[in-house]
């Protein structure tokens, strides 16, 4: 056993997209502070960052259509997409900031131009998406969104998906060009390499096991390097809890008060890749359909195009399932384990109340091939069983708390920061958006934990981010100029020229 024991400004525990921004953003305001990342496995971005570990859609509410809602009188509620959108512009403007600095280069592995379509069949659907489109399209953040129901056009935007479907079935979709497909992992691993090379100290298969407040109001971190099996003592002034799923038992074990009576219900995903490139060089979009009643929105059912270690691929799903785990590499008695006395009211009644979502899950895990074939042929009339695969994506954990308006043991899809308050530990639980809103989500951590900072710091991020604390909406000029500048440095405009060159290169390998 060794008695390492060290002190630093900051700790981060994980190395995910989060700790990675959090990381990122602290160099540029803080640079003299000393930080320290532990990570448990042996790289950074292995778990639900890993670029197949999810679906790699830069959430722009551009095609997503949990993001808008009818309201009772027949109006539509946009205020959710504004929002994402909004936030997801904040993170182009952080990558273009980084890219422009020279702190990370070749912004093509990590972002490309993708076109974002929404999808949908039956008469109610269609015209859901009629009016989601009618009242997007006058905001500038959708202006440039198309609407189609007619079987020709939809077959020039997706040839794949209309292959083999007759033409009096009612259709429809909306396009918009400037949506994105992200890696997270390889701007992960490029945010890290960034880290390490401003002296950040980067501990890999080193698991951070116990935390406590010392009597200054510091806290200790009590770490196991798997690697020798030593036990060592870290000291830090703030720690962020960016473990993915495992954050909930993490907080659990800071003790504060904030983390009480809170849950956390795990969803597995899976997805469908195709490993014909006949099928896939037929197509060039991130196609959204509706959730099924009864499922969850985080199995909303999409068919992307993907590029991922420069080879271009297809993926539909996600399957939703159900696994005690909440890491992918995580323990079958982590559910378990997530239960104490302080939430376990809310996690009896939530289990009440989550009943049919859990039938659904189950139903879900027990499918064979065959079945999520028959549901990838809704999407793709004409799919052949031999040209797909099954691949295991990340596992969500979705909190679980007491809410005003829904009452004991609410699931929530959204993501949370948690912070003590006393600003010296902060958690982040759930997983949606997600990453696409990684800096916003992080710029959050650094208000609620350093307000006395912020005054200070207001220059240098309104440097970064130009439409920090603005609204993109109420500014359409700020949000054009914004929106081609980052285009610009994220090399996103070069669209048709960049995915031949892609496609090249891809057509070599194959
Ligand atoms: C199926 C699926 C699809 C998704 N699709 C999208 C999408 O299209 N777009 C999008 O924006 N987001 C998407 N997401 C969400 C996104 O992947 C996550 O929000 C994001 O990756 C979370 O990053 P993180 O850094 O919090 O966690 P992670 O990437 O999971 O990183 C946490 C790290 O902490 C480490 N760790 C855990 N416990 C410890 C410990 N005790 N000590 C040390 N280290 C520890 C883990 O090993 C891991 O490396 C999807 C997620 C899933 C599962």
């Amino acid at each position: 056993m060794s008695n390492k024991q060290t002190k630093s400004d900051v700790i981060l525990i994980g190395a995910g997209v989060m700790s990675a921004t959090l990381g990122s953003l602290m160099k540029e305001l803080a640079p003299e502070w000393e930080i320290k990342v532990f990570e448990k496995l042996g790289n950074s971005g292995a778990e639900s960052s890993n670029e197949w570990n999810n679906a790699g859609t830069g959430h722009a509410a551009l095609c997503e259509l949990n993001y808008t809602s009818e309201k009772p009188d027949g109006s539509m509620d946009i205020s959710k997409a504004i929002k994402v959108n909004e936030q997801f512009q904040v993170s182009r403007q952080f990558w273009s900031y980084l890219v422009k600095s020279d702190l990370i280069r070749r912004p093509q592995e990590f972002i490309m131009p993708m076109p974002h379509m929404s999808y949908v069949q039956g008469e109610k659907n269609v015209n859901f998406l009629k009016k989601r489109y009618e009242a997007l399209v006058n905001n500038p953040l959708f202006q440039e969104m198309e609407f189609s129901d007619e079987p020709e056009k939809l077959r020039e935007w997706m040839p794949l998906i209309m292959d083999g479907r007759s033409s009096d079935e009612p259709t429809a979709a909306t396009k918009i060009d400037s949506g994105t497909d992200v890696n997270f992992g390889a701007l992960t691993r490029l945010l890290f390499d960034h880290l390490k090379d401003n002296n950040v100290d980067v501990n890999y298969q080193h698991s951070v096991e116990n935390l406590k407040q010392a009597s200054d109001g510091s806290w200790e971190v009590k770490v196991r390097d798997t690697a020798n099996d030593n036990i060592e003592h870290h000291n830090a002034r703030f720690v962020f809890i960016g473990a993915g799923g495992k954050s909930l038992h993490l907080l659990q074990k800071s003790g504060i008060p904030e983390g009480k009576n809170i849950g956390g219900f795990p969803v597995s995903g899976l997805f469908m890749a195709c490993s014909n490139p006949e099928v896939v060089e037929q197509h060039q979009a991130k196609v959204y359909g509706k959730a099924k009643v009864g499922a969850p929105p985080m199995s909303v059912p999409h068919l992307d195009t993907r590029y991922i270690g420069n080879k271009k691929t297809l993926l539909f799903g996600p399957f939703a399932g159900f696994s005690p785990k909440f890491l992918k590499a995580g323990s079958m008695f982590d559910l378990a384990t997530s239960v104490k006395p302080d939430n376990l009211t809310t996690m009896i009644a939530s289990g009440a109340k989550n009943i049919p979502l859990t039938k659904y899950l189950i139903k879900q895990v027990m499918q064979s091939k065959e079945q999520r074939m028959e549901e990838l042929r809704e999407f793709l009339p004409n799919a052949k069983s031999e040209d797909w695969e099954l691949v295991t994506a990340g596992q969500r954990v979705q909190v679980i708390k007491d809410t005003e308006d829904s009452g004991k043991g609410t699931l929530q899809f959204g993501t949370e920061v948690v912070s003590a308050d006393d600003g010296s530990i902060a958690a982040l639980l759930g997983a949606s958006p997600g990453a696409s809103t990684a800096v916003q989500v992080m710029l959050d951590v650094l208000e609620q934990c350093f307000p006395q900072n912020m005054k200070e710091w207001e220059p240098k991020i309104k440097e970064m981010i130009p439409s920090y604390g603005v609204s993109l909406t109420e500014n359409p000029e700020l949000f054009r100029e914004i929106h081609a500048s980052t285009a610009r440095a994220l090399h996103l405009e070069e669209d048709q020229e960049h995915s031949l060159d892609i496609e090249e290169k891809v057509l070599e390998k194959v």
